[in-house]
């Protein structure tokens, strides 16, 4: 314990909860550590080919939120993390989602297993491009909605295959769901995910409150978990979280100021 509080003060990892999993100090870790080797055991071959995409990007080390948020995620926890612009949020969800993902059995791939939101267009490519770099190889397909009439007009056939995630903007989603025959879709949602959650509760995005609890309602899969990301803390995502997930663990980056 001495050494898992030495770790969190070295990276200026604050976390707020119970029973909150330990930070990794690196992805070996996840091999290695009899609590993660049981998830990377089953599925060897595409915990290897995780592994390997992951390898592509060349860094060596993880940042402070992405120690913190895999481990956290891997166990299923919901989470509210908030860590600055450019700390490497997008892997810190991307690696524990596609490692859920690939453990998940034949008979329990069908459909679109993950949700990621996020405030803009832009924000929503940028995440699904990391998305297939992440996932090459590994059975899982990443959906980004570039043109809701054309999916309206083909029946939503491209959420047939199977193990998908989908990426797209608030906007975007309550459209479909007001679409005859979309709404059922999200029903295999297994992690919903938001990112930049502040940006989206902010002034002017009035709206995303009501938006954000009929996507909520409408991903009613048991299994569902939920995790916020933002680069500042804001007491109306906290409001919200704490509101609304269950055994919620807080992840905060950097000095504490609250
Ligand atoms: P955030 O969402 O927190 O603003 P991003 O997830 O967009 O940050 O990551 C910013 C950049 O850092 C990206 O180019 C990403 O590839 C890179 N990156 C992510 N994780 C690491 C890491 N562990 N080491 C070095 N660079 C990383
Ligand atoms: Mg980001």
């Amino acid at each position: 314990q001495e050494k898992i509080n030495h770790l969190r003060n070295l990276h200026h990892i604050n976390v707020n909860g119970n029973d909150i999993p330990n930070p990794i100090e690196s992805l070996d870790q996840l091999y290695n550590e009899t609590e993660f080797k049981k998830m990377f055991d089953d599925l060897k071959e595409h915990s290897k080919q995780l592994m390997q995409n992951l390898s592509s990007y060349r860094f060596i080390e993880l940042t402070p939120i992405q120690m913190q948020i895999i481990p956290v995620m891997l166990n299923n926890r919901e989470t509210m993390a908030c860590a600055p612009t450019g700390s490497g949020k997008t892997l810190s969800f991307l690696i524990p989602l596609l490692s859920y993902m690939t453990n998940l059995k034949q008979e329990e791939r069908s459909g679109i297993k993950a949700l990621i939101l996020a405030p803009t267009r832009e924000l929503s490519q940028q995440i699904y491009l990391e998305c297939c770099r992440l996932s090459t190889g590994l059975n899982i397909n990443p959906y980004l909605i570039s043109n809701a009439n054309k999916e309206i007009k083909n029946n939503f056939k491209i959420f047939d295959k199977e193990n998908s995630i989908l990426i797209t903007t608030p906007n975007r989603l309550i459209f479909l769901l007001g679409q005859d025959g979309f709404k059922h879709r999200l029903k295999d949602v297994e992690w919903m995910i938001v990112d930049e959650a502040d940006k989206l509760f902010e002034e002017g995005q009035k709206g995303f409150r009501d938006q954000l609890g009929a996507i909520y309602k409408a991903c009613d899969n048991p299994k569902v978990k939920h995790a916020f990301f933002s680069a500042t803390f804001t007491n109306e995502v906290e409001e919200w979280c704490k509101l609304n997930l269950n055994n919620l663990v807080q992840v905060s980056i950097g000095r504490k100021n609250k």
